[in-house]
């Protein structure tokens, strides 16, 4: 499957050429500070299929402690990769990032038992992971 993506100021562009499977809902606190929300949306994909063809000066990476490394924009501050990309065999792209409509949604939330106090999971029926 190739998906093209892209930043919310348009100054780093991306393909994805191969697997990729809309995956999870991620609550945890980290994807909650980065995201400015509930968590992040997010599709697994092999590192190595991503192809950045516009502005690779503006990603920059944060690895928190504990946890693997998270790729935005640093014009924008838009949330990209996760999971680990690009060194990862396999790692999440943010599916906000994704430019057009695509088949499949995530199948489960996880990292539930960090859910804020402020949020309400929705009633929709799919998996729930505390972790
Ligand atoms: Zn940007
Ligand atoms: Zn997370």
């Amino acid at each position: 499957m190739r998906l093209e993506g892209s930043c919310l100021c348009g100054g780093v562009r991306f393909e994805i050429d191969g697997e990729f499977e809309p995956r999870s809902y991620c609550h945890c606190t980290s994807c909650k500070r980065l995201s400015g929300g509930i968590g992040t949306a997010n599709g697994r994909i092999r590192s190595d299929s991503v192809r950045i063809t516009a502005g690779k000066e503006l990603l920059r990476t944060f690895v928190p402690e504990g946890g693997s490394a998270k790729t935005f924009c640093s014009a924008c501050g838009s949330n990209l990769f996760g999971g680990g990309w690009p060194e990862s065999e396999y790692s999440s792209v943010r599916l906000p990032a994704i430019d057009a409509p695509f088949d499949g949604r995530p199948d489960r939330h996880i990292f539930t038992r960090s859910v804020a106090s402020w949020e309400t999971l929705p009633d929709d029926g799919l998996l729930r992971e505390d972790h």
